[in-house]
């Protein structure tokens, strides 16, 4: 009849517990998947994509696997307000441009992002702009402004 008083305790740690591993920071998940071992000989490719780099002096801009899809296309077709159309393509990052300039929001060729001209951090050789919206940021970089060193050495 009479029950240990030990089962109650036991369900509001339970509860506090949960509630703990809800609010935690993320667990250090090992599942980074970046070494597919010896499954497929995809990792032959050296560095996982090709550099691409600064056509006017060779500074390493970005690669080709931070390559991304804005609106589902990787690359876009502009045209500015002189007439001029260039032909962008969407990264994830590139760490060899600079900001130029102030934060732009007008005029911006993806709506709801602000954009920002990126500019070669090594010649300063206007390569593109970075844009940037609530939570997300990607470079459009013109295209023709880049050479590609898929060439390992
Ligand atoms: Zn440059």
């Amino acid at each position: 009849m009479s029950s240990t008083g030990n089962g109650y305790p036991e369900t509001v740690l339970e509860l506090r517990v949960s509630g703990v591993r809800c609010r935690g920071p993320k667990p250090p998940g090992p599942e980074g998947g970046a070494a597919p071992g010896h499954a497929a000989q995809t990792s032959i490719a050296a560095g996982g994509g090709g550099m691409l780099r600064c056509a006017a002096c060779s500074a390493a801009i970005t690669r080709t696997d931070a390559r991304t899809e804005i609106g589902g296309a990787h690359e876009h077709a502009f045209m500015n307000p002189a007439g001029i159309a260039f032909r962008i393509g969407c990264f994830s990052v590139a760490p060899g441009c600079v900001g130029v300039g102030e934060e732009e929001t007008y005029w911006s060729w993806f709506p709801g992002h602000a954009w920002r001209v990126a500019a070669c951090r090594a010649c300063r050789a206007h390569l593109g702009w970075s844009f940037r919206s609530a939570g997300a940021s990607f470079h459009g970089l013109i295209l023709d402004r880049l050479v590609s060193d898929a060439r390992p050495g």
